[in-house]
């Protein structure tokens, strides 16, 4: 028996929060229901803002553009969540939610899927994978690269 039916919640109870694009990471979430990752990258200083912000965190610069990332990254840091989440993740627990270390140099907090949690270890090399969430919304997450 799932969470709703056990505490008797409603459809709203248990609703995942779902991105909220602003106009300066909407380009993001658009290229992840394409199935591609991007980094909003400084055209001035070359510095990658993640998450997006509206101008060059590092110089300033409004003059951006969009990279498509390696989808290449290691793990940097995790937690597996076991016990009181919100409602609407109540049914995936167990599940990890990590900081990932992107080959490009920047930070992505996700989840890492695809993986025995006695696996897990910090540096350990991983893909992203895309997780079609909501008709809207894609999220990329993460597993172990396969050898
Ligand atoms: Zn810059």
């Amino acid at each position: 028996m799932g969470i709703k039916e056990l505490l008797n919640l409603s459809d709203e109870d248990v609703k995942k929060p779902m991105p909220k694009p602003s106009k300066w990471s909407r380009p993001f979430w658009e290229n992840t229901k394409q199935g591609k990752l991007t980094l909003k990258r400084c055209k001035d200083c070359g510095h990658i803002d993640q998450p997006p912000y509206l101008y060059c965190t590092n110089c300033m610069s409004e003059n951006s553009e969009w990279i498509e990332a390696s989808g290449k990254g290691k793990l940097k840091a995790y937690a597996i969540n076991v016990y009181m989440v919100p409602f609407p993740f109540w049914d995936d627990m167990p599940y990890v939610v990590a900081m990932v270390e992107l080959a490009e140099g920047v930070t992505m907090i996700s989840n890492i899927v695809e993986c025995d949690h006695d696996k897990l270890k910090n540096g350990m090399d991983l893909e992203v994978v895309f997780d079609d969430v909501s008709p809207e919304f894609t999220l990329p997450k993460w597993r172990p690269v396969k050898r």
